[in-house]
């Protein structure tokens, strides 16, 4: 199965709050109002240039085995291994919220506005999660009630440069995934362009298969922790958090 998502301004909710948070600002804080003006300012930028767009296509474990090795570079012990190899459905993914508006941040930037940059940023940062979290659930509501997948199953993201998974291994997957097709191309370093873009693989299967003790030495230097919320969410029935 290989798809092309034409995702809608309505698939990007954007919660303030949430939002907020991911900027380290608590519900209670009390914000200027020129910071309001700045947060405005953004959001309408925001909905005006994004383009959102993504791709996925199906892929067995043993071709996976070889993206996942990459250049062999991955930590030896890492979760993703552990997690694709009990999984019971693998897709690849590219999401992306398009050229323009990632030109817009780093323009804002290169003009010195960086308020507005910053901001605009920030709140495409976490659209692009939500699109990770959308395409896996869209892929999960076409496996749901049908073969392989029970509709209590369960589909997440892991990403290339996260938990063990070399950022070089983006080279195989796109190889694999061809995201060129919606316009994502890959430099010599392993980034994409536009720069609002994820990529990685959607594993299904019985909700436990994504739990694993996050002890593995690479996770001493982790700042994000994000696995522990994910866990979390899992033990509460939810499984929207983007993951790596
Ligand atoms: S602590 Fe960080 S590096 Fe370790 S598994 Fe969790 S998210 Fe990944």
């Amino acid at each position: 199965m290989r798809s092309i998502v034409d995702f809608t301004q309505e698939d990007i909710k954007l919660p303030r709050k949430e939002i907020l948070r991911s900027q380290g600002i608590p519900d209670e804080a009390e914000l200027s109002e020129n910071f309001e003006k700045t947060y405005r300012e953004a959001i309408d930028l925001f909905r005006e240039l994004v383009e959102p767009k993504g791709i996925m296509a199906g892929i067995t474990i043993s071709r996976f085995e070889e993206v996942f090795r990459g250049e062999e570079l991955n930590e030896q012990e890492n979760p993703v291994e552990e997690i694709y190899r009990k999984s019971n459905y693998l897709a690849l993914f590219a999401v992306t919220l398009g050229p323009v508006l990632s030109e817009k941040v780093t323009e804002l930037f290169d003009y010195g506005n960086y308020a507005i940059g910053y901001m605009l940023d920030s709140v495409s940062s976490y659209a692009a999660d939500i699109l990770t979290n959308t395409i896996a659930k869209l892929l999960q509501s076409k496996l749901a009630g049908t073969e392989p997948m029970p509709s209590t199953w369960l589909v997440l993201s892991y990403c290339p440069g996260y938990c063990g998974w070399h950022i070089s291994g983006q080279k195989k997957l796109f190889e694999a995934l061809h995201p060129e097709e919606i316009g994502i191309t890959l430099n010599e370093s392993c980034l994409m362009s536009p720069m609002k873009s994820v990529s990685g693989v959607l594993i299904g299967g019985p909700g436990e298969i994504h739990e694993f003790v996050n002890s593995y030495p690479f996770c001493n230097t982790c700042t994000t922790r994000t696995c522990i919320k994910r866990m979390q969410d899992l033990k509460q029935g939810q499984s929207h958090i983007h993951g790596g």
